[in-house]
């Protein structure tokens, strides 16, 4: 019914004992879930996680605040796991100017080379842009390539406009269920282009803000889409559900 496009259940407090949050997602009626990846350890526990339960898929990446950490090789590692069947995809990758972890120019890299693999291997990616909005555009603009969620998305409209006339689709967080500018953008957007996420651990939507975030909480994205598009939450998984699977190809 829903698919959370975004839950790090690789991270900590998820990753030791997942079997829980697993549950209450599929009672919550989340039928998939994709858990992205910061850097190559990740990646490895989303790839154990895809293999261990039948509804999550791992996209695997380097995450611009992990970029001065990545390994030389690291592309040639983040090919051979795009090998295994339930890798649906790249990310999260991309450039964060705000928590300014690592220098521009090394983000700028980083990106880059997972953008052309993502294009040359043909896989959709997951998108981070944090007040990068000009780099994050130009070099998916040189590498020609925009098959991509700009996830937990936090520019303007007329930003969304652009990528979105480049063919990229977007996603929000629990933000929309509190945040009156972030409601109004998603009312200004097309409703086939979007997909729900929970950016878990992270990102609580109403009403469980201040608490930890999971998997289940998704469906309060969701019936925030519904208010907004004055739709039932039902059609509102319909729709997102079928952009996320055509999207990640699952
Ligand atoms: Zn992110
Ligand atoms: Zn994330």
């Amino acid at each position: 019914m829903f698919i959370d496009t975004h839950a790090h259940l690789n991270l900590d407090p998820f990753y030791e004992d997942v079997q829980p949050y697993i549950d209450r997602a599929f009672e919550a009626g989340v039928t998939k879930i994709i858990v992205p990846s910061t850097d190559l350890i990740t990646s490895e526990r989303a790839i154990s996680l895809a293999d261990r339960f039948d509804h999550v898929y791992a996209a695997v990446g380097i995450h611009p605040n992990d970029s001065t950490d990545a390994s030389t090789d690291h592309l040639d590692i983040l090919e051979e796991m795009l090998k295994h069947p339930k890798v649906c995809a790249i990310g999260e990758i991309g450039l964060d100017y705000f928590r300014d972890y690592a220098p521009a120019n090394v983000q700028q890299s980083i990106f880059r080379g997972q953008v052309e693999l993502a294009r040359d291997l043909g896989y959709p990616m997951i998108v981070h842009n944090r007040a990068a909005d000009n780099d994050t555009f130009r070099i998916m603009d040189e590498s020609g390539c925009f098959n991509a969620q700009f996830h937990c998305y936090g520019s303007d409209e007329m930003f969304a406009r652009k990528v979105l006339s480049k063919g990229a689709l977007i996603s929000f967080t629990g933000v929309v269920t509190f945040a009156k500018k972030v409601k109004e953008l998603v009312a200004m957007l097309p409703l086939n282009k979007l997909m729900i996420e929970t950016d878990c651990p992270w990102m609580a939507p109403i009403p469980h803000r201040g608490k930890q975030n999971e998997p289940a909480y998704v469906v309060e994205v969701a019936r925030a889409y519904s208010e907004i598009f004055q739709s039932s939450v039902e059609d509102i998984a319909k729709i997102t559900t079928n952009t996320a699977k055509r999207f990640f190809n699952i």
